[in-house]
């Protein structure tokens, strides 16, 4: 038996600040904070945990960006996306004339649903989860259980048949997770954006069309919550930074 160590790394956001992405080349929110490196026995029993660096990274795409030198860094508490990306320039850079960069035109609400499209295919997905196959293979050998006694196969039929059940109940589990996963991720990112952004749903509605069921929905509910939000909305129990 192979006995193992491994390392790996976290990001552990402490911190909002703004800054200008090279990638999105526009000024966006930063997520700031530490990267955390663990060692792992057997990639599973935590042996040691040491901060290794400190770093910011576009909001949007996850590029490492630098937050301009007179932005305030506002606790993780602070902001959410449904206070709108200006009040979050507003609170970093109250005296500059540095700005939030809406998604306005019909261009660019387009290029945004798409690129949401695109992050949330479900072979954009991580299929590397215990659990769903773990799951799926134990009621796919149930079920070959079942079967097999029902149909009366002696022993070595009804293995295979149970085998059979723990590979596809597996797979089956795995494919149902990361559609799980694809879907939900479209619903979070669709309405975020809207609320970060300030964007008119009826444009995000139109640039929906055409793409896939998963964005076209997610568009429909961001659209609901939008217009169901309630009118006295406060942030009179925001924290302070
Ligand atoms: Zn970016």
């Amino acid at each position: 038996m192979f006995l193992y160590v491994s390392t790996s790394r976290q990001f552990v956001q402490r911190n909002w600040a703004v800054g200008h992405c090279r990638r999105c080349v526009r000024s966006e929110a930063l997520r700031v904070g530490e990267i955390l490196k663990s060692v792992k026995f057997h990639s599973a029993i935590p042996l040691h945990r040491s901060k290794e660096s400190e770093g910011a990274f576009c909001d949007h795409c996850g590029t490492p960006s630098v937050p301009y030198p007179d932005s305030y860094h506002l606790d993780i508490g602070y902001w959410t996306y449904a206070d709108g990306l200006p009040a979050l320039f507003e609170a970093c850079l109250p005296d500059s004339e540095i700005t939030s960069q809406p998604y306005s035109t019909e261009p660019e609400v387009r290029r945004l649903v798409l690129s949401i499209s695109r992050a949330t295919s479900f072979l954009r997905m991580d299929l590397n989860q215990g659990f769903p196959a773990l799951f799926g293979g134990a009621g796919g050998m149930i079920l070959g259980g079942v079967i097999a006694a029902c149909l009366g196969e002696g022993p070595t039929a009804a293995a295979l048949i149970v085998s059979t059940g723990l590979v596809v109940g597996g797979v089956g589990g795995l494919l149902l997770a990361g559609l799980r996963s694809s879907w939900r991720s479209a619903r979070e990112l669709v309405f975020n954006n809207v609320m970060k952004y300030g964007i008119d749903p009826v444009h995000v509605l139109d640039a929906a069309e055409g793409q896939p069921r998963r964005i076209r929905l997610a568009a429909q509910q961001a659209a609901y919550l939008v217009s169901h939000r309630s009118p006295t909305h406060n942030d009179d129990d925001k924290p302070t930074a």
